[in-house]
């Protein structure tokens, strides 16, 4: 059947599903404790968010149960859940096939009669989730549970909660009435953790006139907290580029009473091992000099001279290695890096194999050449049995998301406002978002996942018991709402 076409169909059964799941949603909030008045009434829908916050909860807490691990992803029972809250609102949802099983969801809310897509603002996440490793988890992570003040379950943080934090936003300016003065677009897509054959990648390709927009807003940045307060707001502008490096070592075939020296095995071992002592030379990205600038102010002296002497020509090098040292993430974002990820060599115990292969998961700094790193890579390793072969489907650079836009310093201000006048850093980031494809289709896309999270609860995103903490999504969904009322209404 027709997509749209289910969707009214089941439109019905969505929406008692919905009412029925509110009430449980509500249960993580807390109430007022009798006696303390509860506050003034809201002046507006738009002044105050934590009605909206309260519903928004449930939607994340229903989108957690319906679960789209990907693979496979089957995200289609997940947009239609989308679309019925949104039809529940009076707005018209359409869904986006883009394979079996599989669909993106879109919605607008107008400013004129003719839409101009330059100016429009798209809120855009992802409807799938990565995996789990189910024994790992102390809760169902399908369950939606609330414990502690937390939400859990896969996609609480990514990018459940963003998705239902866009939502609310987006249902918020519906309900206010809001006169926009551009085009707001929410933008649910599929197959974001794969990249594959329904990703936005093919969305742009099918249905780019549905959602084109001059500027986004999406996961890719974060609020970081430490020691109970933000310490900054990373806006993400720009991410780094993913290529797959096969490293194959070949030699002969043989029985393995009889070992030579051209097993595949042993050059297949040595290659890794020179690989993994490889440092990639220091590059710094506009971007990433301005983050650096940011963090050296919120780190501590030590730190904080080494941070600044990175560019100098003395001490240049010794800080570049000290920095790197102190921060994995760090060191990603000032680097191409290397992670060998898969080996596989051998078909029993006592045969020597033909053939030993790894693979090399490569992230480019946008504008490093692929090229001059495999030619670094080769003279390191050495070795004529051994062959390095970019794999297909490599990430392709975007052009980084403009710091000077109205978009980006409207983020900035909102956010620090928000957050107790913490700085909001130009962010590149060394994971993959929607952006970079949004990016080469002329979007200024910034990345701003808003909730307030601990580097423990970062730590979770693909990891066992991803959680939310309640009151951080209620925060994350008041801070969005509030970028978003600004730059559609009163910019
Ligand atoms: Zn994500």
């Amino acid at each position: 059947m027709n997509c749209n076409r289910m969707l009214q169909v089941i439109m019905r059964t969505a929406a008692a599903l919905l009412a029925a799941s509110l009430p449980v949603a509500a249960q993580g909030i807390p109430q007022a404790a009798p006696g303390i008045p509860a506050g003034p009434p809201p002046a507006s829908p738009l002044s105050n968010t934590s009605a909206i916050a309260r519903e928004a909860q449930g939607w994340l807490a229903d989108l957690i149960k319906i679960n789209t691990s990907n693979p496979p992803g089957n995200e289609q029972l997940a947009a239609l859940y989308v679309a019925g809250v949104l039809q529940k609102e009076g707005i018209k949802p359409e869904m986006l096939d883009v394979a079996p099983g599989r669909s993106a969801v879109v919605a607008r809310l107008r400013s004129a009669a003719m839409a101009n897509p330059s100016k429009a603002l798209l809120l855009v996440a992802h409807l799938d989730v990565v995996p789990v490793d189910k024994s790992r988890w102390t809760v169902d992570p399908f369950g939606g549970v609330i414990k502690d003040g937390y939400l859990y379950g896969r996609g609480a943080i990514d990018d459940k909660g963003m998705l239902a934090a866009n939502l609310a936003a987006f249902i918020t300016l519906k309900r206010a009435n809001a006169h926009l003065n551009r085009d707001v677009i929410f933008l649910a897509t599929a197959d974001e953790e794969q990249g594959g054959d329904a990703s936005i990648r093919m969305l742009i390709a099918k249905y780019w006139d549905k959602f084109a927009a001059g500027f986004a807003i999406n996961e890719g940045g974060n609020v970081f907290v430490k020691n109970g307060k933000v310490q900054y707001i990373g806006v993400q502008a720009s991410e780094k580029v993913a290529v797959n490096v096969a490293v194959i070592a070949r030699g002969a075939s043989g029985h393995a009473s009889q070992p030579t020296k051209d097993n595949p095995v042993i050059h297949l071992a040595a290659a890794i091992a020179k690989i993994g002592t490889y440092s990639a030379p220091v590059h710094f990205t506009a971007i990433v000099r301005r983050y650096f600038e940011g963090v050296a102010a919120l780190e501590d002296d030590e730190i904080a001279k080494w941070i600044r002497s990175m560019d100098t020509q003395d001490r240049g090098e010794h800080a570049q290695r000290v920095v790197s040292d102190a921060s994995p993430l760090w060191n990603a974002m000032l680097r191409d890096t290397i992670a060998p990820t898969v080996l596989s060599a051998g078909v029993a115990n006592n045969v020597i194999p033909a053939e030993a292969r790894a693979n090399l998961n490569v992230r480019l700094l946008p504008g490093d050449s692929m090229n001059a790193l495999l030619n670094d890579l080769n003279k390191l390793v050495n070795d004529p049995a051994v062959k390095l072969e970019v794999q297909p489907n490599a990430g392709l650079a975007a052009p980084p998301s403009s710091l000077e836009s109205d978009f980006y310093n409207l983020i900035v201000k909102v956010a620090s406002q928000e957050f107790g006048g913490a700085p909001a850093l130009p962010f590149q980031s060394t994971w993959l978002t929607d952006s970079a494809q949004l990016r080469l289709h002329n979007v200024q896309a910034y990345g701003l996942v808003p909730f307030p999270l601990t580097q423990e609860d970062l730590r979770r995103m693909h990891g066992d018991d991803e959680r939310i903490p309640l009151a951080a999504f209620s925060k994350g969904v008041d801070v969005l709402t509030k970028i978003v009322e600004e730059f559609a209404v009163t910019h």
